[in-house]
C-alpha cells in the first residue's frame, strides 16, 4: 500500500487514497502493529494471550484501548532502559532494537531515549518526498538544482549494552534513505557529509555558508530542520562575510575550521573564482546598509522559497526570517517527533502562522486526548487542561483542542506525547492540525498558568515597543522565581540594539499587562505573584545556552530554546550574563 520508489505524482496520489479512508487506515494500522509484535512482554502484560489473528480488527481496536493503559515516557523508562542496557528479548518490539533516539529534551529540560527502527527513517523518507510533492505543485524548483541545508549530526554513541545512541536526526543521515532522498529528488545539499557529521556547530556552519555561497547559482531552495538554524547562521554570517568571500576568491579554506577531514572534504570540491567573490562583496556592502534585509534573494537568486520548522517554539525567529528572506516565500515543515512523524503541510502557500499538518494515518496508530482549559475552579485543576477520554482520529471535532497519544512501530504503546494541538480542519478523512504547545512547559508561580504559547503572545506584544528604538527581540526564555516572596515571572531577552532603561520599563509593563491567564491576572491584583521582572542579558547568551545543550548531547538541528526554564545551568549563564534590570511597577488590569 505505501509507496516505497514512486514518482510525485504517484505520492500525492497514495496519500488522497489513504487520507480519504483514514478511519479504516487507521484500524488497519494498529492491527498491523500488532501483529508485528503481540507477543512482546509490554504488551503480554496487558493483552494477555489474544490470538490477534482471529480477532476482527475493529474488535482489536476497541480491545486495545480499554485493556492497555495511557503510558507516559516515565513509565515506559524502565523497559527502555532494560533495552539500552543489553537485553535482547522481546520486550517491546518482536524485532531486536539495536539503535536508541534522544529526543531533543530542549522543551522538557532532559533528553529522552526513545526506540529508533529502520521504519523511522523510513517514514521519514516517504514524509519528505511527500511534502516535496506538494511543495513542488506550488513552487516547481529545478531538478539537479541544490539546496542549501543547514543540517547538522552529532555524535552517535555506544549504551551500556552496545547499542547506537544518538538523535533521530543523526540516524537519519548515516541512514541509506538520506542517499535515496537526494538521488531520487536529483537535489543535493551543498554540503558533503564529512560537513554535516563534523560534529561541531560552528565550523559546520561555516562550511555550509561557504559552499551554499560557492553554489549560489544554483541553489534552488534554502532549509534546516528547525528555523532557529537558519537565523542563527545568517546572524553568523553578518560576521563572516568577509572571510568567505577571501575563501570564495582563493579558492581556500580559513583557519577557524581546524578538522582534517572537513578541510579535505571541503578543499576537494571548491576553487578559485574571483568573480563570484567580488559580487558576494558588493552585494553584502549594500545589504549592510540595508540591515541585511534581502539577503536570501541577494545572494541566492535562484532560491524559490525557505523551508524549515516555523511553527510553535520557532515562530518567534520568523520575524528575523522575514527580514533575510524579504519576497521570497517562507514554506512552514512538517509536524513530528522523534517518537514519530505527525503531519504534512498540504498547503505550502499559507504563511507560517496559518499552517496546519494532515495527519498521515499510516505512521503510527493516533489517538487525541480532549482538553478544556480551566478558566475558574482552581482547587480542582492540576494542570491547566482537564481531560477527557482519548478519541480516535475518526471521532475528533473541529475548534477542539486535544493532546495526541501514539502507539508506535518501535514499541510505543499509547504514549503520550505532551503536544497539544487543535483540530482546524480536515484533509479528505484526516484531521489537519494546528500546533499549539507543550503541555508541560507552563510558566506557574502558583493558581497562574501560561503555556508557550501565551508566552510568546505576550512577548511579542512587549517587544513590538522595541521598534521605537530600531532595536529588536534576538531570542527570549523565561523562570517562574518562587525563591523569592512573592514569586514572580522572569522574563530574560537578548536585544540587538541600544534601549533606554525607560523603554524597557514599558516594554516589561506591557508584558505584565498582557498575560490574560485569569490565575495570574488575580494573583498580580492581590500581589501574590510580584510584578514582572524584564533582565536584558549581554549579546551572545542564547548561543551559550545553545554550546551548553549541544555540550550535553543535543544535536543543532534539532534544538528548540527553551522559552521556561529551572534548569540550574542554564539560570546561571543568563543570570551572570545579565546586564539589567527592570520592573513593572503599577499593576491595573
Ligand atoms: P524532539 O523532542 O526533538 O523530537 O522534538 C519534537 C517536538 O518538537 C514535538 O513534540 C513538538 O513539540 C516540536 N515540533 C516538531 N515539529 C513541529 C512543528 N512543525 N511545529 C511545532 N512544533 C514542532
Amino acid at each position: 500500500m505505501e509507496p516505497s520508489v514512486c514518482g510525485e505524482d504517484d505520492i500525492v496520489r497514495w496519500f488522497e487514497d489513504v487520507t480519504e479512508k483514514a478511519g479504516s487506515v487507521q484500524t488497519q494500522t494498529l492491527w498491523r502493529i500488532l501483529e508485528l509484535n503481540f507477543e512482546v512482554e509490554y504488551l503480554k502484560k496487558w493483552l494477555g494471550d489474544i490470538e490477534i489473528q482471529e480477532v476482527d480488527a475493529c474488535v482489536l481496536e476497541s480491545l486495545y484501548t480499554s485493556l492497555v493503559p495511557l503510558a507516559s515516557h516515565a513509565d515506559l523508562e524502565p523497559y527502555i532502559h532494560r533495552i539500552a542496557n543489553g537485553e535482547s528479548g522481546p520486550i517491546l518490539t518482536k524485532q531486536p532494537i539495536t539503535t536508541l533516539s534522544l529526543s531533543s529534551g530542549t522543551t522538557e529540560g532532559r533528553q529522552k531515549y526513545v526506540p529508533f527502527m529502520r521504519h523511522s527513517s523510513q517514514t521519514t523518507l516517504q514524509i519528505f518526498r511527500l511534502a516535496a510533492a506538494y511543495r513542488s505543485r506550488v513552487y516547481p524548483t529545478r531538478e539537479g538544482g541544490r539546496i542549501l541545508e543547514f543540517i547538522y549530526s552529532s555524535r552517535q554513541f555506544k549504551t551500556k549494552g552496545g547499542l547506537t545512541a544518538g538523535t533521530a536526526t543523526t540516524h537519519y543521515y548515516a541512514s541509506p534513505e538520506f542517499k535515496i532522498k537526494q538521488e531520487k529528488t536529483k537535489s543535493f545539499t551543498c554540503s558533503p557529509e564529512e560537513v554535516i557529521s563534523s560534529g561541531d556547530s560552528k565550523q559546520s556552519t561555516y562550511c555550509h555558508l561557504l559552499l551554499g555561497l560557492f553554489f549560489s547559482e544554483q541553489v534552488e531552495f534554502i532549509t534546516s530542520t528547525f528555523a532557529y538554524s537558519i537565523v542563527q547562521s545568517f546572524i553568523a554570517f553578518e560576521e563572516l562575510w568577509k572571510e568567505l568571500c577571501i575563501d570564495i576568491r582563493d579558492g581556500t579554506l580559513s583557519k577557524r575550521i581546524n578538522l582534517p577531514k572537513v578541510r579535505k572534504a571541503v578543499l576537494d570540491i571548491i576553487s578559485p573564482n574571483p568573480i563570484l567573490a567580488s559580487k558576494i562583496e558588493a552585494c553584502c556592502e549594500e545589504l549592510e546598509d540595508l540591515d541585511w534585509f534581502g539577503l536570501i534573494p541577494k545572494l541566492w537568486p535562484n532560491a524559490k522559497y525557505v523551508y524549515s520548522i516555523m511553527t510553535g517554539s520557532m515562530q518567534p525567529y520568523l520575524k528575523k526570517l522575514r527580514r533575510y528572506a524579504a519576497e521570497v516565500p517562507l514554506v512552514s515543515a512538517e509536524y513530528g517527533s522523534t517518537e514519530s512523524w505527525i503531519g504534512v503541510n498540504v498547503d505550502p502557500c499559507l504563511p507560517p502562522e496559518d499552517v496546519t499538518f494532515a495527519v498521515v494515518p499510516t505512521f503510527s496508530y493516533f489517538e487525541f486526548i480532549p482538553l478544556h482549559r480551566q478558566k475558574q475552579d482552581y482547587n480542582l485543576v492540576i494542570d491547566d487542561f482537564m481531560e477527557d477520554k482519548p478519541v480516535p482520529l475518526s471521532q475528533v471535532k473541529v475548534g477542539q483542542e486535544y493532546e495526541i497519544v501514539l502507539t508506535t512501530f518501535t514499541g510505543l504503546y499509547r504514549y503520550r506525547l505532551g503536544d497539544v494541538v487543535e483540530v482546524a480542519g480536515f484533509h479528505n478523512g484526516t484531521p489537519k492540525l494546528n500546533f499549539i504547545c507543550r503541555r508541560k512547559l507552563i510558566l506557574t508561580v502558583n493558581i497562574d498558568k501560561n503555556t508557550e504559547k501565551d508566552l510568546q503572545m505576550v512577548v511579542e506584544r512587549g517587544s513590538q515597543l522595541l521598534s521605537k528604538s530600531k532595536a529588536e527581540l534576538i531570542d527570549f526564555t523565561s523562570h517562574a522565581d518562587v525563591l523569592t516572596q512573592p514569586g514572580h515571572y522572569i522574563i530574560y531577552w537578548e536585544i540587538k540594539g541600544e534601549v533606554e532603561e525607560r523603554v524597557l520599563g514599558e516594554c516589561c509593563r506591557e508584558m505584565d499587562a498582557s498575560f490574560v491567564d485569569h490565575g495570574y491576572v488575580v494573583s498580580r491584583r492581590s500581589n501574590s505573584i510580584g510584578p514582572l521582572e524584564l533582565r536584558i542579558v549581554e549579546k551572545g547568551t542564547f548561543k551559550k545556552i545553545l554550546e551548553y545543550f549541544i555540550g550535553n548531547g543535543s544535536a543543532l538541528s534539532q534544538f528548540k530554546t527553551p522559552r521556561c526554564t529551572s534548569n540550574k545551568v542554564l539560570l546561571s549563564i543568563l543570570n551572570l550574563c545579565t546586564t539589567k534590570r527592570v520592573y513593572s511597577t503599577a499593576y491595573a488590569n
